[in-house]
């Protein structure tokens, strides 16, 4: 297994290696402002295109056909289309059988955190070598405006209390990725109006953490969400923001805001054949 392969985090893999997403977490255990749950999570996908959903099993199936038609997959990732771990069971049995039977494939995880922590050190066992945590606030005050609610601990929590919450529990699952050794990205999604202004101090307190990569995302604009009138940040802004994070925690450029069953080269889309394979699989 090479570690650098990864296309999403070494920008100098990107055009030689792809990922492929196994949609197998279609449950949340937060709602952010900027998503329409009718579609992908877009904390690691581009919104408005639905996905076939699949067991562990089905994934595995799948992914025996991603194979046969790609050479060059070096990852699998499980990133939605709603929270990995809030379907923690679906999650790690999917890893558990893709390490058993492919041991030398990178295995990718993106979350927003809330749950992360638990299974940090099965995570860990497993090699599963590259999380993402999406990480759009440090302070509940304007965490409180992308988030309505946040369940944890079977209790629905909303405004400062949830935005507090969902940070503490990001932040001690962050430390504990690295204290095992996993690369970690953090994503930001750029919200105009809300967060623009704020992405410098979560660079700063994730490079505090010693974070390996800071993605910031545009937001999209997002049909059903809280924010669907919210215009998609201007290239101009995005860059700024990237600059000045940059001060703090190498950014991401390259990122291409992947689907949920995102497959291929980042960017690629998928071919019909893979995408009818993926409904077949699926239920
Ligand atoms: Fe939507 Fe993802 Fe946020 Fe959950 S974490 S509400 S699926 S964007
Ligand atoms: Fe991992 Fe995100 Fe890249 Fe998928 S798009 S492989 S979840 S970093």
């Amino acid at each position: 297994m090479n570690l650098d392969n990864h296309p999403c985090f070494n920008v100098r893999a990107h055009k030689k290696y792809g990922r492929v997403h196994l949609p197998v977490a279609p449950r949340c255990n937060i709602q952010c402002n900027f998503c329409n749950r009718k579609f992908d999570c877009v904390n690691e996908s581009r919104p408005g295109v639905t996905s076939g959903l699949l067991t562990p099993f089905q994934a595995m199936a799948y992914l025996e056909e991603v194979f046969r038609q790609k050479q060059n997959i070096s990852v699998v990732g499980i990133a939605g289309p709603g929270d990995p771990f809030a379907n923690p069971e679906e999650t790690m049995e999917t890893l558990r059988r893709v390490r058993e039977t492919y041991p030398e494939m990178i295995l990718c995880i993106a979350t927003n955190g809330l749950y992360l922590e638990p299974y940090v050190d099965e995570l860990a066992d497993l090699k599963v070598s590259h999380v993402t945590v999406t990480v759009n606030a440090v302070d509940p005050a304007i965490g409180s405006k992308i988030y309505s609610w946040v369940r944890y601990d079977k209790r629905v929590m909303r405004s400062e209390k949830g935005a507090e919450i969902l940070l503490a529990r990001q932040l001690s699952a962050i430390r504990k990725l690295k204290s095992r050794g996993i690369t970690v990205k953090i994503n930001s999604i750029i919200i105009p109006g809300i967060n623009d202004d704020h992405i410098e101090a979560v660079a700063e307190k994730m490079a505090e953490l010693d974070v390996d990569i800071l993605n910031c995302v545009p937001y999209y604009p997002n049909k059903g969400s809280v924010f669907e009138d919210f215009e998609e940040p201007s290239k101009a802004m995005v860059k700024e923001i990237r600059d000045k994070a940059g001060k703090y925690v190498k950014q991401m450029r390259h990122c291409t805001r992947c689907r949920a069953d995102a497959v291929g080269l980042l960017g690629e889309t998928p071919s019909a054949g893979l995408m009818r394979k993926l409904q077949e699989c699926g239920h």
